[in-house]
Parts: C-alpha cells; structure tokens; sequence
C-alpha cells in the first residue's frame, strides 16, 4: 500500500523529507553520504515513511564540541529568558500538536489518543519549565559565625545527554530537555533507533524558535544512531548528566559507565506495574483502569499494568468480566479513531510476546484469552496481536519479569491488604503501584511506608497514565531516578553552598582557635 496522503501531510507539515538526516545541532542538519541508511517502516501498515543515517562517532564528536560552545552562551542567558524560549517552543508544540501527535502514532503504533495526549505532556512540561524558571532556588541558611550570612544556589550543570525509549518517543525527551534548558543547560538527544522521525520532527518544530531568536547552534540536539552513540555518551567527560529511558538491561550499561567516571545518571527503567483489587473495591471502575492499564499502547508503556492482584472473595467476578470485555476491543490501525489497541513495534516484539506466553504456560501458568497473532487483510504487517490474559503465581520467572507485550497476569490473594501488598512488593522492579478499594484502612496501608515500594503508588487510579506535576520515576531496578514535574529540576543543576564573611574577624566554624 502507498503512503496515505494524510501522513505525506504531516511528513510535509513536520519537515521530514527523504533527506536521511543523521544529526542536527538545531538549526543545520547533516545528511547522510556515507553513512549507514535505516529505514522506517510503520508498524501499523508495514510502509516505508523514510529513512534516516545512522551518525558516527565523528559526527557525535561534532555534536558535542558544538554542544560544548553553545553551553557558554547559553548558561548566562537568565533563567527567565530561557524561560521565553521554552514559552515559545511549548506554543509551537500547541500549533503542531495534532501532526506531531499523528506522526507518533503511526511511527510507533499507540492509539492517536495516546500520540496525542504524548504531546499535550510536552506541551504541558513547556508551561511548567516556563513557571519553573523563575523558581530555581535553593535555601538559605542562618550561619553559626557573627556577620556571616550563608546561602545556596544551583548554578547550570552543562551538556544533558538523554537517551530515549521508542514507546515515548517525544514525551520523554521534553520532560528532560524544557527542564534542562531553562536550568541553562544544553541537551544532546538520542531518541530510539526506533522511532527517530518523531524526534527530526520535534527538532524541525523548535528550529523556528532557536532561529527567530538568535540562538546558537549547539543548544538543542539530536544524534541518529544506536546503542553505539549512547555508549559514547555515557562514557563521555564532557556529559556531566546522562538521562537514559529504557530497559534495565540498557540502564545497568550506562548507570556502570556513567558511576565509573562518576558523572550523574538519571535512570528511568523498566516497571513490573501491579493492581490490587480488594474485596472492598468498586470493580467497574477498577475495570476500565485495569483494560486502559494493559491494553493502552498494546502493553507497551513503562507504567502498563501486568499484574493484577485480587482478592479471592471478587477473583471470580473481575476475571469473568475481563473475559467478557477483551474480546470486544477494537484492535486495527492506530489512526483509525474507533481502534483502542494497536500493533507492537516490530516482529521482534511480537515473538518475545508468544516466548513469553509459551514460557509462562509451562511453569504452570493458564492462558485464559488472547495471545494470537492476527493476520488477514488488515493485519498484514503481523505486528498486531490480541491481549492475553493469564492466571499465574507471582513467583513464576515469566511474572518476575518485565514482557513489553499485553501480558496480563492474574493473581489471587486471601486475608487482609498486607497480603496483596507483599505481592506488589515481590518482584524486582518499583515503577508504578495501584489499588482500588473504598476502604481507608487498606488504601491507608497501601500508602504507608509499609506499603508499596514504588516511586508511583496511586489509589483508586490505574498505574499508567501519570501527570507532568509530580516526579516521575521508579524504585529498586527501574532505576532511582526522578524527571518531570516536583523538584526533579534539581539534577539538572550544580549545587553551591556559599557562605559570606561580612564582619572584619575570621571567626572559624565549630569554635575552632587557630593563631597565627
Ligand atoms: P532499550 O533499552 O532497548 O532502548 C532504549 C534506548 O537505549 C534506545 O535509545 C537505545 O538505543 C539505547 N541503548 C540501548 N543499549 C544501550 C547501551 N548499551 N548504551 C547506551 N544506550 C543504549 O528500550 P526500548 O525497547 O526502546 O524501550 C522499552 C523499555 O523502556 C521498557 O523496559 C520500558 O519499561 C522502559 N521505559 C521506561 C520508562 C520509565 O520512565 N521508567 C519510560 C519508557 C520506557
């Protein structure tokens, strides 16, 4: 099939053409002679949408070096200018919201809902970095010495490297790049092999602002390549923070390179995300949670939902609805508005899926609905699949580990809320954590420090589907890390305590008597 002429629009609109670039400093782009060629194909119909150059080594030396320069500019911009600039990118964003949300759906395969709403968070992230960049304070303090006065502050930390996932393929470079900018640092991207046109959109989108003001090259960029260029970053001197979004596999690499030259990392990693569903809950609305939970982004979102924790005394009752509901969802073309699920990323994606159920099933595991692979005229690709459900045991390998497919496990629990908790507690991974109950003493337990062990832990909401106000992030082997809203800013800078004498004695700290 050809391209569809609604896509060549937004190709068009977004500035993408077949130029296969391989990096942009902001305003000019490299192109590709000489250099590997990818192609993209669309996981919703297998076309071809264009191709991009895989950089080298000497071009990310470029990348930096130009990095580096504009940083020296860019650093003593005051905050509230960079601010200005982020205004304005947020409002570019706005104009070419609806093709940048219709390019992520069709080069990554989520609903245009989901590339949509992955847009209105950068739009969103954009306003608040622009609040933010009056904001960058830090204490001040009372000192113990006479006529001194003692404060801090958070001084621009210099080049961010952010290494981003395919399933958010904008979002999550934004998060990291608007709160970067207006700390006055300057970003060097490199989104997913993946998924890189989305990224050569964004960077068309803000080339407009970096050019109507005067900007530099240097301060916005993208590098094309794989995990080679995000090694380079990691082990790289000149890149005091390295932001990298994806599996734990990949984040043990870069946390061990970055931690071995003592740079920073914010590691955002794989979840192994659980609902507990307690006697006490209100199951319909659980149901809609659990369904845009696993099914959202064909199970696709670091945040999916693929543990189900219920409580015997309901198991039966949530397992037969969801059994009713699944066959009914729509599943077909991503941009076909009635669609609530669409294809995984690639063939690759679909055979870890079908490991995965066969893996499962010979622990023990009951394969209650979904699993096949769909095939006819509207599923030529062989990307696109019906999610499965699953009753399971937590200790199985298959539920300890992260599947990026709709997998849904369900487990039983009996007893009290201790019970499920210690389940959603039980697995390697801390992402995201829910429970629906009416009940204030269980979702009470839920939320102590007793409970559960996430860096999201949300109640009588499902666990995908985060704001941009707080700070996002996860636990254990999804990384530590915190990026997005609350004071996760503060990574993106150098933190200075000063500390001021204004008497005419030098009175020493702790009482200390030292004469000379
Ligand atoms: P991935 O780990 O395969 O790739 C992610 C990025 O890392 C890509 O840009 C890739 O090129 C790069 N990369 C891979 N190996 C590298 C290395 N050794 N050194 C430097 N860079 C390297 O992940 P994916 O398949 O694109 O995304 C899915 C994973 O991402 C899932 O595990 C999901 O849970 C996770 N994810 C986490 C969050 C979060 O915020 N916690 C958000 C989105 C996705």
């Amino acid at each position: 099939l050809p391209i569809t002429k609604a896509i060549q629009d937004v190709l068009q609109q977004l500035g993408i053409k077949e130029l296969n670039p391989a990096y942009s400093t902001g305003l000019q782009w490299a192109e590709g002679e000489g250099r590997t060629t990818r192609t993209i194909l669309s996981p919703a119909d297998g076309n071809k949408i264009a191709a991009v150059s895989m950089a080298t080594p000497e071009d990310y030396e470029k990348v930096v070096t130009t990095a580096a320069a504009a940083f020296k500019v860019w650093r003593k911009v005051p905050a509230p200018k960079r601010g200005e600039i982020v205004r304005q990118i947020g409002d570019k964003l706005r104009q070419h919201k609806e093709a940048l949300g219709k390019l992520v759906s069709y080069e990554m395969g989520k609903i245009l809902q989901e590339g949509l709403g992955e847009v209105q968070e950068m739009i969103d992230i954009c306003d608040f970095a622009v609040g933010l960049s009056r904001q960058l304070h830090g204490y001040t303090m009372h000192s113990e010495r006479p006529e001194h006065r003692m404060y801090e502050q958070y001084h621009p930390l210099g080049i961010v490297g952010v290494i981003s996932a395919f399933n958010f393929p904008v979002a999550v470079w934004s998060w990291n790049a608007m709160l970067a900018a207006v700390c006055g640092d300057v970003t060097i991207w490199k989104p997913s092999e993946k998924t890189p046109l989305t990224a050569i959109a964004c960077q068309h989108i803000i080339r407009d602002v970096l050019t109507e003001n005067e900007l530099p090259e240097g301060i916005f960029n993208v590098i094309i390549g794989d995990a080679e260029i995000g090694s380079l970053m990691a082990h790289d001197t000149r890149v005091p923070l390295v932001s990298a979004t994806g599996s734990t596999r990949m984040g043990k690499k870069v946390g061990e390179a970055v931690g071995a030259r003592l740079g920073k990392s914010l590691l955002e990693l794989g979840g192994n995300n659980a609902i507990i569903i307690t006697e006490n809950a209100n199951i319909e609305m659980a149901l809609m949670a659990v369904v845009f939970g696993a099914v959202g982004t064909c199970g696709q979102r670091c945040t999916s939902t693929r543990r189900l924790i219920i409580h015997e005394n309901v198991y039966e009752q949530v397992k037969e609805r969801l059994t009713k509901i699944y066959p009914g969802l729509p599943i077909g073309h991503p941009l076909d508005a009635t669609t609530l699920v669409g294809p995984l990323i690639d063939k690759e994606a679909v055979t870890t899926f079908l490991g995965a159920l066969e893996k499962v099933q010979a622990e023990g595991g009951k394969l209650i609905i979904g699993g096949e692979v769909l095939s006819g005229a509207k599923y030529q690709t062989g990307t696109y699949v019906t999610p499965a459900i699953v009753e399971a045991e937590n200790h199985y390998e298959m539920v300890q580990e992260e599947t990026f497919a709709p997998i849904l496990y369900l487990l039983k629990y009996s007893g009290d809320v201790e019970n499920a908790i210690e389940l959603q507690n039980g697995v390697k991974q801390g992402l995201s954590s829910s429970i629906f109950s009416t009940n204030l003493l269980e979702t009470e337990a839920f939320l102590t420090h007793w409970g559960s062990d996430c860096g999201i832990a949300n109640v009588n909401i499902g666990t995908s589907g985060a704001e941009i106000g707080g700070a996002f992030g996860g636990e254990k082997d999804t990384g530590g890390g915190r990026e997005s809203g609350s004071d996760a800013w503060r990574i993106y800078m150098r933190r200075q305590t000063n500390t001021i004498n204004y008497g005419r004695e030098l009175p020493l700290a702790q009482g200390i008597t030292f004469k000379i």
